[in-house]
């Protein structure tokens, strides 16, 4: 007998469900309880507003604000148990942390299909067994023949089969379900965390012997692999972390443990899975933008279950239920990708700190460019510091050398020393990148009569030049418009490019080397990723080359035949305003560097500038990202700036300009009162125009918070938001809060 008979359902089903509003909303149970009887962890269909939809019940209570007799019951549950309880776990901390509404923060974390109130398949798995002894010629199969035939294949199957296996043979549902009303067939749930991957043959093909400081970066991880233990694995690209990250998964899926594997968005290449899965004989689940939502829901399972013992993906994949966690690693903890910059903000190296501490488990933060975040935690004793500084391959990694752009002729944006170093590296029989920040022909069109330039009507922003195909297109909007044949303000036909983008430095790059191909890789030459894995392909064949590329080529790749590498302008990313652009700059210059002379022989990086002698870009040129991150840090640190405080970014935008900033003005004052009371560490900053005000015909004001403690700037974003969600003004107005912002644009 079902336990849910003897104790009463609860009253009071409070229920999260996807609405940016942060409250949940009560309702009553419906008449049938799940088989587990309610529990946090279910989803439940209910009906909000006009509509239906599907929520998740987050507490059973026996009481509401509201009178009983005016709840609403819940139309049906779906879930036959709750979600993974470590998945809602994570929910509830990060809605939490980052001040987002938890409805909706489930309503995220979840595949499509279950969104959309597909049933999970369960952590259970039903089998099926012949009760009736064999030889029995049973009466009750005399005019079912496929029944009979059924019930004669369960029979060589004591053990029975799962209902997958049945259906492979032709057989349905039903009919296993007529044979169990006849009582001739019993069904059964088997708890799928119970089927541990067999381990014995775990490799597939042997691990690689470590190097010294590999070796002892692995013994320091091993050290505790059932505690809180996180790592700053910080080793310069191609220095083998991956092996090591290879070779620590071999560990915990040996003790019968998961393992998840977090990359950026642009690291999850075919090659990197190839390495994986050729290395591991147990299966290895891919979790990417490319999968279909049946596909992504099977492997969500297969995680959730325990079946699959090797996670890796991309940010999302930081919210996949793991049954046996034993180890989260994020590659290229730096990297930009993970942090998600809409809807719920989140930042997933950061979640999978929390993560591997509330399970208790290892973590490593790999990276040859770590954030400074992670530098600092390295540098107080939070994390381990594992250094690798030898490359597996004999070269180091090139030095950079600085080109001064001053007064130099240039084509395509390169200037003569440039184009006599490509020369020289492709009539050795090597190939060069070409690294350029910005696609399109031309950064924008101008007109060398009265000035005019191709503006966006939309935003405070030029129009970039496009040839393939011709038009002028806003980066920020995605407005288009044909290019015009004479200026519109003085009719004159003196209209020139300005500046160059990536299709403008292929054109140049194509009449000056004729004889070598040359490959563009960027947003819209590889709309389509077989594209680029063709070009990336025909590129590792080795045959002397030109490569021009956007950032897309900066990380990951291996190029092995790239000796020379030219980065066209240095400029445009160190001198932007934005606090963290320096460090993302230094980070992509030397992550680009890292490209250069991989295999047999030494690289050469020439990294054009109008500045030679900015100090920042010396330091980091003479001696590296790390002395250039020291001194990022101090400077920080003078500067009151992360991570020695905490940010939290409020901004608002509304077709007319007055409407945000009455709103930002209205809630700085209202906070500036109450942090004088509650919350005297945290200062508000605004409200002030975002750098760029106006996009897509919008205007974006922002308010910053800034606290040297957690707790009290925490504090101050539930008031603030408290206070928009009750605001009527604030209806008018699109807001949203960054915890943690990554840019303050
Ligand atoms: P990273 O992840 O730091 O960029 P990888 O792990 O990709 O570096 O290693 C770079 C290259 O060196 C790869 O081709 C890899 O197979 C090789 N390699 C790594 N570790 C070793 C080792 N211990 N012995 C021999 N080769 C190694
Ligand atoms: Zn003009
Ligand atoms: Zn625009």
């Amino acid at each position: 007998m079902p336990d849910s008979i003897s104790s009463l359902p609860p009253r009071v089903l409070r229920v999260a469900v996807p609405s940016p509003l942060r409250r949940m909303f009560d309702y009553r149970p419906c008449r049938e309880a799940p088989a587990c009887g309610w529990q946090p962890g279910i989803r439940v269909r209910v009906p909000f507003g006009r509509r239906q939809v599907v929520g998740v019940v987050v507490e059973c209570s026996e009481r509401s604000d509201f009178p009983l007799e005016q709840l609403k019951p819940v139309e049906c549950w779906l879930d036959a148990e709750p979600l993974p309880e470590d998945w809602l776990w994570l929910c509830r901390f990060t809605a939490r942390y980052y001040q987002h509404s938890l409805g909706d923060t489930l309503h995220q974390a979840m595949p499509v299909l279950l969104r959309q109130g597909r049933p999970l398949a369960g952590r259970m798995r039903e089998r099926w067994q012949a009760l009736v002894e064999p030889g029995d010629d049973d009466p009750r199969l005399k005019r079912a023949p496929r029944q009979a035939e059924l019930l004669a294949m369960l029979r060589q199957h004591p053990h029975g089969l799962p209902t997958q296996a049945i259906v492979a043979q032709g057989y349905s549902r039903e009919q296993l379900s007529t044979l169990v009303e006849k009582r001739l067939a019993v069904r059964e749930e088997i708890p799928l965390t119970a089927a541990e991957p067999a381990t014995e043959q775990l490799l597939a093909e042997p691990a690689l012997p470590l190097n010294r400081e590999q070796a002892q970066a692995l013994a320091t991880i091993h050290e505790r692999l059932d505690a809180f233990h996180p790592c700053l694995l910080h080793g310069v690209t191609g220095s083998g972390k991956t092996e090591v990250y290879l070779q620590l998964i071999e560990a915990v899926v040996a003790r019968g443990r998961q393992a998840l594997l977090l990359v950026p968005e642009i690291g999850l290449t075919p090659q990197t899975l190839a390495r994986f899965r050729s290395r591991f004989r147990v299966p290895v689940v891919a979790l990417h933008s490319g999968l279909t939502d049946n596909e992504r829901l099977d492997a969500w399972e297969a995680v959730a279950s325990g079946r699959a013992p090797i996670v890796i993906g991309t940010r999302s994949a930081i919210f996949t239920p793991l049954a046996r966690p034993g180890a989260i690693i994020v590659d290229e903890e730096h990297d930009g990708s993970f942090k998600q910059q809409e809807g719920l903000r989140y930042h997933a190296r950061d979640l999978a700190v929390a993560r591997a501490k509330h399970h208790a488990i290892p973590l490593v933060l790999g990276s040859a460019t770590p954030s400074l975040e992670s530098l600092y935690h390295a540098e107080r004793g939070n994390y381990r510091h594992l250094r690798l500084t030898r490359r597996a391959s004999r070269h180091a990694p090139a030095r950079l050398e600085l080109v001064d752009l001053r007064g130099r002729p240039r084509q395509g944006g390169l200037i003569p020393p440039a184009i006599e170093a490509i020369r020289t590296t492709l009539a050795a029989g090597h190939q060069v990148l070409v690294f350029i920040n910005r696609r399109g022909f031309a950064p924008t069109l101008a007109c060398h009569a009265c000035g005019w330039l191709a503006d966006c009507d939309s935003c405070d922003a030029r129009m970039t030049l496009h040839r393939q195909p011709p038009m002028l297109a806003c980066h920020h909007c995605d407005k288009r418009r044909p290019v015009p044949d004479a200026c519109p303000d003085c009719c004159s036909a003196d209209l020139r490019p300005l500046g160059s983008g990536t299709e403008r430095t292929e054109e140049t790059l194509a009449t000056l080397f004729p004889k070598v191909p040359v490959h563009r890789i960027d947003r819209d030459s590889t709309r389509r990723r077989d594209a680029f894995e063709r070009t990336l392909a025909e590129v590792r064949r080795g045959e002397p080359c030109l490569l021009v590329g956007t950032q897309m080529l900066a990380k990951g790749h291996h190029l092995p035949h790239v000796t020379l590498v030219i980065v066209v302008n240095a400029d445009a990313g160190l001198y932007a305003s934005d606090f963290r652009a320096l460090e993302h700059s230094a980070q992509l210059l030397t992550q680009v560097a890292g490209r250069a002379g991989r295999a047999a022989h030494p690289g050469r990086v020439l990294v054009q500038t109008l500045h030679t002698d900015d100090p920042h870009l010396r330091l980091l040129a003479e001696h590296g990202y790390d002395a250039l991150a020291s001194q990022l840090l101090a400077e920080r640190r003078a500067a009151a700036l992360p991570p020695f405080r905490f940010l939290a970014l409020l901004r608002l935008e509304s077709p007319r300009e007055e409407t945000s900033a009455a709103l930002g003005r209205e809630a700085a004052a209202m906070l500036r009162e109450w942090l004088g009371e509650h919350a005297p560490d945290v200062s508000c900053l605004g409200p002030v125009p975002a750098p760029m005000e106006r996009r897509q015909n919008r205007y974006h004001m922002q308010l910053l918070l800034s606290g040297g403690r957690r707790s009290q700037l925490h504090a101050a974003c539930a008031r603030l938001t408290a206070w928009l969600e009750a605001s009527p003004e604030a209806r008018r107005v699109r807001w949203s809060l960054d915890v943690d912002p990554q840019t303050l644009g």
